[in-house]
């Protein structure tokens, strides 16, 4: 036996039946006309950035990487909740565009950028998180050819990182920003050559469940920050503090204290150095904002045995949920939450597989889950998927195609 992942709070069974914003799986899967189906909940993710308003301080701002979950509905709805964008691509920012929200509040980090994505950002008034020295020196040439003051931050790489992060994005070599020390240099000379300047991005890491480590993190990136305007002789207008929070996918996680790191990031703001007086301070979040409001329902077509082991064959799989599946920058595969969401109330009584449809050992998503006996044509819910889900995975893989989407 495997242990599942903890299943997030509130989803409840109506008749038996999961039920998402009150609404039970078949009728959705009925309504959408197919599995699978990713069906994320307007009602969750309200809620959950309005809890984390509450939690933290009332100046901080918190915006949306949209990477997470882009899909049309979704981005327009998280939209009206956060107070800016960010954007990793060209292609990004056309959804955004294609959104109607403001372009201003948007900035586009990401290494590699060309020059047409450089071009398209400059001429919307979106703000540049500059990679690399090579990359400013790009962007102020494609400034000025097209006549604009383009908007430009500086994306750190610094000296630290986000402890017990999933995926690092910071502390030694990296492709990502510019290297601390080099920071100060850069910043003189885009604010020389006339730019508009945003100031600086400093994202540590993702997937951080503790919060000590969060309150560490954020400390070290105020005094990063501030040690960097110093050298340069700058204030910073802007302090994008990078984001980590976390989300319990697997057994034994438990959920961040939000509320321990707004109390310790109120404390620290009233102590903000002359360099970040003026500052207006954010957070980016992706998975926190969106990845317990959806779940990936799939249909069971075939249950068989072999050498005495139970595989539950769904009509979904890897190919639109690899995280799930384990491939996805896991070293040793877990278990995220699933259930038999036809039998949401029904005690487990059975060892079963729950795999995929893809013809690779990859393809799981469920290993030896103490699960109810489900049959053919039951639906099996995988949780914490609105984020990195339909956005992440190789939906090509197999000629199977992406999911249905919904949000309700
Ligand atoms: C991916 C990414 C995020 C969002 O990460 P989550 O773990 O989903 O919160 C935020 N900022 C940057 C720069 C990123 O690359």
């Amino acid at each position: 036996m495997k242990p599942l992942g903890p299943i997030p709070p509130g989803f409840t069974a109506v008749d038996g039946e999961l039920a998402i914003g009150g609404r039970r799986v078949s009728e959705l899967v009925a309504e959408a006309g197919q599995t699978p189906l990713f069906v994320y909940s307007r009602q969750r993710i309200a809620d959950r950035i309005a809890d984390l308003r509450t939690a933290m301080p009332e100046q901080l701002k918190i915006n949306y990487a949209i990477k997470a979950n882009s899909f049309a509905p979704v981005l327009s709805y998280v939209s009206t909740l956060v107070d800016g964008l960010d954007i990793a691509s060209g292609g990004e920012l056309e959804m955004v565009r294609a959104s109607g929200f403001d372009l201003s509040r948007v900035s586009f980090a990401g290494p590699g950028k060309r020059d047409e994505e450089l071009e398209a950002a400059i001429a919307s008034g979106v703000t540049l998180n500059l990679e690399s020295e090579n990359e400013a020196e790009r962007a102020l040439a494609i400034a000025g050819r097209l006549g604009r003051t383009p908007r430009l931050a500086i994306r750190v790489n610094p000296d630290f990182e986000l402890k017990g992060s999933g995926m690092k994005m910071g502390g030694g070599a990296k492709p990502f920003g510019v290297d601390a020390a080099r920071v100060p240099a850069l910043a003189r000379k885009i604010v020389d050559a006339g730019c508009e300047w945003r100031g600086l991005h400093i994202f540590t890491g993702s997937q951080a469940l503790s919060a000590e480590a969060v309150i560490d993190m954020q400390a070290k990136v105020l005094d990063c920050a501030d040690r960097i305007a110093v050298e340069a002789g700058l204030t910073l207008p802007k302090l994008n503090m990078g984001g980590g929070f976390g989300i319990p996918y697997f057994p034994g996680d438990e959920p961040l204290d939000i509320q321990a790191i707004g109390d310790a990031l109120t404390d620290r703001l009233e102590l903000l150095p002359e360099t970040l007086a003026e500052a207006e301070l954010l957070i980016e979040l992706g998975r926190y904002l969106v990845g317990e409001a959806g779940v990936y329902l799939t249909r069971i077509i075939d249950r068989k045995e072999s050498y005495g082991e139970t595989y539950l064959v769904t009509d979904g799989g890897l190919h639109h949920q690899l995280a799930a599946s384990g491939n996805f920058g896991t070293v040793v595969r877990r278990n995220y939450p699933v259930a038999i969401a036809t039998r949401f109330n029904a005690e487990p009584e059975e060892e079963a597989n729950v795999v995929g449809c893809l013809c690779t050992p990859l393809d799981r998503l469920a290993d030896k889950a103490q699960l109810p006996r489900a049959e053919v044509g039951d639906i099996v819910a995988v949780f914490c998927a609105g984020a990195y889900g339909a956005t992440a995975s190789p939906s090509a893989f197999l000629g199977q195609g992406p999911a249905e989407e919904v949000l309700i």
